[in-house]
């Protein structure tokens, strides 16, 4: 039997959370490496559709637990459904995206399995002779990234923050299995029930925006995201952050791109008045273009930056600001 990589496919009120293909993007090159197949779990009620996408998006078969009790998330009925299909078909590794529900979720199905858990990798790869899955994350403060390794149990269990790896394509002519499962639990047999449902005002979408424009300590005070946000009005972006001015009240954390925050993947990054810490890199540096704006001319940024403007933000951004304008009022 080929051995099974598994992805969990993470939906609330019956939308795909996209780190779902994501990690299916990554689950085909993990596969290939392990001449296995790719594999998604689809739970839910009335969910098919997004069985089908499973597979649109690379997934080769589709296990599908469609059922009331699965209507809403819930840490008990979600993780018994994963841990039995589990115990049942014995993948060799599954992945879940580490967002607020795929972190309750993974550290209870690895809990019940008696397996690992790598939380947060940066990074997933073979080892091509033990066929191990390497799960690569930083470690001691971001200064190291550590390999970790789970030889002894199955599944390879790992969380991975939505645009980490890239989305791949989606092709709706593409076929597959989607197999039914029973959830085997009843509504009785379930300890939490939902009163109410409050969605989060949802004020920023760094994860998924196309611009960012991103401000740091060269900022010298809140008041600076104020121009930062008139340049991101123009632009159509949404204002990142480093973690010094989050910290220092600046700006709130919603906002903060790096190791303790958010991961980026914009089409253009634009860092203002950052200095390019490691741990600020490591969140932004997959961006398709970074400009970066800064008065030091040896300051890290500039290493990774694809156009890089040494000068005063306070210079550089009211000009970027009055061209903008002039480039729209004459259409
Ligand atoms: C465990 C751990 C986790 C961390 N997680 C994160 C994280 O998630 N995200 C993050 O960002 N950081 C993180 N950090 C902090 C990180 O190490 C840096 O301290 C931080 O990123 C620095 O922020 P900064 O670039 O805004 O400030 P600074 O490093 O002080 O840089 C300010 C820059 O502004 C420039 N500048 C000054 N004036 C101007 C001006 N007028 N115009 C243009 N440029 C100017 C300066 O030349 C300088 O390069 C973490 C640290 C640790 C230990």
């Amino acid at each position: 039997m080929k051995p099974k990589v598994w992805v969990f496919v993470e939906q609330e009120e019956g939308e795909a959370h996209p780190v779902s293909w994501e990690l299916i993007g990554k689950a085909q090159e993990l596969a290939r490496d392990l001449e296995g197949e790719v594999e998604a779990l689809v739970l839910g009620y009335q969910v098919e559709p997004i069985a089908k996408e499973a597979l649109f998006y690379g997934a080769e078969k589709v296990y599908l637990i469609d059922d009331p009790v699965l209507e809403y998330y819930r840490n008990q009925s979600y993780a018994h459904g994963v841990t039995e299909l589990c115990r049942k078909y014995r993948p060799e590794i599954l992945l879940l995206g580490a967002t607020t529900l795929g972190r309750d979720l993974a550290g209870s199905i690895a809990t019940a399995l008696e397996t690992g858990l790598t939380a947060d990798v940066t990074g997933l790869e073979i080892d091509p002779e033990t066929k191990n899955l390497i799960m690569t994350r930083p470690a001691f403060g971001g200064n190291i990234m550590a390999s970790i390794l789970c030889p002894d149990h199955r599944p390879q269990m790992s969380t991975v923050r939505p645009r980490t790896f890239p989305l791949p394509e989606k092709d709706p002519s593409r076929q597959g299995k989607i197999i039914r499962e029973e959830l085997g639990l009843s509504e009785e047999e379930v300890k939490v029930k939902r009163v109410d449902f409050i969605p989060k005002e949802k004020t920023v979408n760094l994860e998924y925006a196309e611009v960012i424009v991103s401000g740091g300590r060269g900022l010298g005070g809140p008041e600076g995201f104020k121009l930062l946000g008139e340049l991101a009005e123009l632009l159509g972006a949404e204002v990142g952050a480093s973690r010094a001015v989050v910290d220092a009240g600046w700006i709130d954390y919603e906002h903060q791109v790096g190791q303790t925050g958010k991961t980026v993947r914009p089409k253009v990054y634009i860092a203002c008045g950052i200095s390019g810490a490691i741990q600020h890199r490591v969140g932004m540096q997959n961006s398709d273009f970074i400009l970066a704006i800064n008065t030091d001319p040896e300051a890290p940024i500039f290493r990774i930056a694809d156009l890089g403007v040494v000068g005063d933000l306070y210079e550089v951004v009211p000009a970027l600001i009055e061209a903008l304008k002039k480039e729209k009022s004459n259409g």
